[in-house]
């Protein structure tokens, strides 16, 4: 699956906030948000003329970023989201978090996305007692994912589990840490989904 290797902190410039994709640095002096709070390229600190559209492309590209998602595979979401009951909106959130890179990640494990990605391509997680390569893996309640036992001592993993303290783990995941293990309680409600998007703004755009 296409991903985007791009510098990730000119994603946060570009969207002017923090969106946490490097894991440890994002909270530290080397942040670019905190030495350059404007977007990247010649025109970044120019003035730019709001408008509707633009306010609604800058929340889905915003969403899209903070879970490495590119456009075919997030519109596809949209898709799914808009086939189901309820709020479009949130369901579209409920479907990104319920991926598993994602879930390593607000577990604890690893201490970005893309972090929790690669660790994922590279068959260190299990699911229900199967190993799945797959970052997109959509997980339930009721699975149980873990550290394969060959893993266990991966510098990432170590890595994560200092910081794992400074974490605050969502209600609907339950982290067991001397096990290496998340347990999927529950779907996250949107209440529990900690993200500074307004998924309102995207059904506008995609709706259109
Ligand atoms: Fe974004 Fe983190 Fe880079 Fe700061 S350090 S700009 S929060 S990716």
């Amino acid at each position: 699956m296409a991903r985007y290797t791009g510098p990730d902190c000119k994603l946060c410039r570009r969207e002017r906030q923090k969106l946490y994709l490097k894991g440890t640095r994002c909270e530290g002096p080397k942040c670019a948000i905190e030495k350059r709070p404007y977007p990247p390229g010649e025109h970044g600190r120019g003035r730019i003329r709001e408008s509707e559209y633009l306010l609604q492309l800058r929340e889905k590209q915003k969403a899209r970023r903070i879970y490495g998602v590119l456009e075919r595979q997030f519109h596809n979401y949209y898709v799914e989201a808009s086939r189901q009951g309820g709020m479009t909106g949130e369901n579209l959130l409920r479907l990104l978090e319920l991926r598993l890179d994602n879930v390593v990640y607000r577990g604890g494990l690893a201490r970005s996305r893309d972090e929790a990605r690669q660790m994922v391509r590279h068959r260190h997680f299990q699911v229900n007692g199967r190993t799945v390569n797959i970052p997109s893996y959509r997980v339930r309640p009721g699975d149980v994912i873990t550290v394969r036992q060959r893993s266990r001592n991966m510098v990432p993993i170590i890595g994560a589990l200092e910081i794992i303290g400074m974490k605050t783990i969502p209600g609907w995941l339950s982290t067991d840490q001397s096990k290496l293990q998340i347990s999927v309680l529950d779907s996250p409600t949107r209440q529990q989904i900690d993200v500074p998007v307004q998924e309102q703004l995207i059904v506008e755009l995609y709706s259109k």
